[in-house]
């Protein structure tokens, strides 16, 4: 099988290819370098199966080009990362909705199956205990940049599944949840990789608001295996599933787990989140996904726990800043 990944060369996306490499497909990577990096993908590169190309997915001619050769479509390329929707929002939202309109549209025309992923973040703020995917997404003011990013990951949903009724294209959505894993950056505000960074180096970790919000972080190589097993189920098609993992953590413990973890003694800091972001800033209190409907579908349930995919990152870290020395 051959598959194109947009946005190959980002956090998840290279982790995707390096999978589907290992399982003998061949794979061939479009990404603008905006959010990704090329060092991401730099081992891959030797391989006789590997293709980048660095361009916009906004380029239809290229799109043309690659997706006429391939047999599955896994759009991963899009804004991400808390930080970068609120320095850059008309970045996010343009990327977001015009890059889906083209994937789909071409791969309309050579008819390929896609897999789109979305965001945790279209739930807004709903306060359920945890999310399902036909429950109704509660998303804040116009005024907030943060809602951008999930409107227009909105969007690309209803896009997605109109591709599927009205036309019977193979659709699938996956809705992530916090996703963490080597080579994930801190650039863009992603908490895990910024207080290991600071704990390792000594510096303060930063809690925003009061550090009682609650995430359930999935480690990357798991999720990867919900992607796939959604990708091969053709019965899958033309619906939304949750992945992530359930394991809850408040964000103030999770501070002190890392500094423990790193035996730092790094401070523990608590910053408004007007003062972390530089805008009032809506924040989730809590969010856990319902893995029902893709464990029954395809059996997905995440095998690592929390302290194993910190201890993964730690290491990945520590191996990094050695290098760098
Ligand atoms: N956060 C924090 N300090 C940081 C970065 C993030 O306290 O340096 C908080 C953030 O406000 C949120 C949680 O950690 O409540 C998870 O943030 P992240 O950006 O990783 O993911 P989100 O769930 O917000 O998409």
């Amino acid at each position: 099988m051959r598959a194109l990944v947009t946005g190959g060369a980002g956090f998840i996306g290279s982790h995707l290819c390096e999978r589907l490499l290992k399982d003998g497909h061949r794979v061939d990577v479009i990404d603008d370098l905006s959010t990704g990096c090329l060092e991401n993908i730099y081992s891959l590169t030797s391989n006789k199966n590997f293709t980048f190309v660095n361009d916009t997915i906004l380029n239809r001619m290229m799109m043309y080009t690659l997706i006429d050769k391939v047999d599955m479509i896994y759009h991963l390329a899009g804004a991400v990362g808390v930080q970068l929707i609120v320095d850059e929002p008309v970045r996010t939202i343009e990327t977001n909705i015009r890059g889906t309109e083209v994937v789909l549209e071409v791969a309309l025309k050579f008819r390929k199956k896609v897999l789109i992923t979305s965001t945790s973040e279209v739930y807004g703020k709903s306060e359920n205990e945890s999310f399902k995917e036909d429950q109704d997404c509660v998303l804040g003011a116009t005024t907030y940049s943060r809602w951008s990013y999930a409107c227009s990951k909105a969007i690309d949903e209803f896009l997605g599944l109109a591709y599927h009724r009205q036309y019977n294209l193979p659709v699938v959505l996956a809705r992530l949840f916090n996703t963490v894993g080597e080579r994930q950056t801190g650039q863009y505000g992603m908490v895990i990789p910024r207080f290991v960074q600071a704990s390792l180096l000594g510096e303060p970790l930063t809690v925003y608001g009061d550090g009682k919000q609650t995430r359930c972080f999935a480690y990357v190589r798991d999720v990867i295996d919900g992607l796939l097993a959604l990708a091969n189920d053709p019965t899958a098609y033309g619906n939304v599933y949750n992945i992530g993992a359930t394991e809850e953590v408040a964000i103030e413990n999770l501070a002190a787990m890392i500094k423990e973890m790193t035996g730092s003694n790094s401070q523990i800091q608590y910053i408004p989140y007007e003062q972390a972001y530089g805008k009032p800033f809506d924040d989730m209190v809590r969010r856990m996904p319902n893995l029902e409907k893709i464990s029954k579908k395809v059996g997905y349930t995440p095998k690592t726990s929390l302290k194993e995919t910190l201890q993964i990152i730690i290491d990945y870290f520590r191996k990094k800043m050695e290098n760098e020395l």
